[in-house]
């Protein structure tokens, strides 16, 4: 006998897109192997929670005959590469997400070991004891690396909170290249001030038949000269902050054989998803539906995995996970929209929520992650529903707010961003951060310390009367606790800590 131990599985999406037939898939193997729900992760991939070790292998095996994987879904190597969900951009949309698959294969370890061990127990290269590592080398990076490309003026996947950001420029409605972000990164440690969050800086702009170049070739640089002496240094981040973005140009310049060319003008004017229906250009429609913290189960009160199979059964596009953790039905043809309408309508899916809530974001935490010091997903609602409340008695609901919660300082939910972060500390008590910008382009800082619900709510109660007595027209919140002195603008990680 031993103990009955339980795992998460993350399964990768590419891009956040995945078929009806892998859906209805993924909502099979959340009964079979799982604890009956679905979780949709800020980084556009699944997880299932509840795995118990008998059904870790199946459960991996079913995963790969859908055509998606786990390999790389952690570890440290390049993670599920993000791709912005913009729907009303759909032609580029596809163009983009093509480069983002690239990237994603292209940096997929090619270890033998992963389908030796999880799917079939077949030896894959008998004759060799050694896997070839083309990228990776022998020794794969000293942390994980993550990746994201985004479609301006959306923001939606946090591109700056990147290791590695492709921003694509547009022009006469083609793909010109991508601007090339680095060194952008959410976790710290608790009391420690060598660790911090950043934004990722611009390095240059680079030409679609470049993309893979420059992935390859930086995902090397981290390989050889990250931090393989202290963990909590080794991220990428930290590699890009101690040596300076002029040294990381030229690198990437020897390694390219040329300089990356002079960044484009973009400019990021949302954060988030747009929900309900909108049309796309080609004539089909796309249906964003809001997804409280990405779980998608069965209880009491709502039956939105069930919707969602049976949307599954009948659709005949495709699904995206979004960066928010939300999901868009997407690709939908005039004639089908009423019957998704329909069964959305049948099993009461409630998407009446006020703005604050639709921007709102909390990583999964207590029970599930072990490294949780505080709840996350399951406190969040609640808490959203108190804040309402202030928002309502202030008269300012018309003012949606990104709130963003996470367990611990990993900063899953990328709560650093947030125009107000929760960040765990203990059971019931949470750091307090405040003055992100809604576009996702200004880090917030610390304003309060270890804090309960009440002390929460009062300072928000405060907080919100003086905005709503004194914001400058559109102002957003964000903008506003830097105005009226609350907090200082960030302009480097180091000084989130301060106050
Ligand atoms: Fe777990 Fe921390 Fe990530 Fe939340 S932020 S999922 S608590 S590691």
């Amino acid at each position: 006998l031993e103990p009955l131990y339980s795992f998460m599985i993350r399964a990768r999406v590419p891009g956040g897109i995945c078929t009806p037939e892998q859906w209805l898939a993924i909502d099979d193997m959340a009964d079979r192997y799982a604890n009956g729900s679905i979780r949709i992760t800020t980084r556009q991939a699944f997880q299932f929670h509840g795995v118990i070790k008998k059904n870790l292998k199946p459960t991996i095996a079913a995963i790969n005959q859908q055509l998606m994987d786990t390999i790389a879904a952690c570890g440290d190597v390049n993670r599920n590469v993000m791709c912005t969900a913009n729907p009303e951009l759909s032609s580029i949309h596809y163009r983009v997400y093509q480069d983002a698959k690239a990237i994603s294969d292209h940096l997929t370890p090619q270890t033998s070991a992963y389908h030796e061990i999880w799917i079939d127990g077949e030896k894959v290269k008998s004759e060799s004891k050694t896997d070839h590592e083309p990228i990776y080398g022998k020794t794969y990076l000293p942390r994980k690396f993550k990746i994201a490309v985004v479609i301006p003026p959306d923001n939606d996947v946090d591109v700056l909170a990147h290791d590695l950001g492709f921003i694509a420029i547009i022009e006469n409605h083609e793909l010109v290249g991508y601007n090339v972000t680095v060194g952008g990164g959410m976790g710290t440690t608790h009391g420690d001030s060598s660790t911090f969050p950043l934004l990722a800086h611009t390095l240059g702009f680079c030409t679609p038949d470049q993309v893979l170049l420059v992935a390859e070739n930086t995902v090397k640089i981290q390989r050889d000269h990250g931090d393989r002496t202290n963990r909590k240094h080794a991220r990428f981040k930290y590699t890009v902050d101690d040596h300076g973005i002029d040294w990381l140009r030229g690198q990437l310049s020897d390694h390219m054989g040329q300089p990356l060319l002079a960044a484009k003008k973009i400019e990021f004017t949302h954060n988030g998803d747009r929900f309900g229906w909108r049309k796309n250009l080609d004539g089909s429609w796309n249906h964003t539906l809001f997804i409280a913290n990405g779980r998608v189960k069965d209880d009491g009160m709502n039956s939105l995995r069930t919707a969602l199979r049976e949307i599954a059964q009948i659709h005949q596009g495709n699904f995206r996970l979004t960066a928010n953790q939300n999901l868009i039905i997407a690709q939908v043809p005039d004639s089908a929209k009423n019957q998704i309408d329909q069964l959305l309508g049948l099993y009461k899916i409630n998407q009446q929520v006020s703005l604050t809530r639709q921007l709102s974001m909390a990583c999964v935490a207590l029970p599930t992650c072990s490294l949780a010091m505080a709840e996350a997903e399951r406190y969040l609602p609640e808490l959203i529903n108190q804040i309402d409340g202030l928002q309502q008695k202030h008269h300012i609901s018309n003012r949606g707010i990104m709130i963003r919660m996470t367990g611990c300082p990993n900063g899953c939910a990328r709560p650093f961003i947030a125009e107000i972060g929760f960040v765990g500390k203990a059971l019931g008590r949470y750091n307090m951060y405040l003055g992100g910008k809604p576009d996702g382009t200004r880090l917030n800082q610390l304003y309060l310390e270890n804090i309960t619900e009440s002390d929460i709510l009062k300072q928000l109660d405060d907080i919100f009367s003086h905005y709503a007595k004194d914001a400058i027209s559109n102002e957003s919140f964000g903008d506003f606790v830097i105005r009226a002195q609350y907090v200082s603008a960030v302009t480097h990680g180091k000084q989130v800590h301060l106050k």
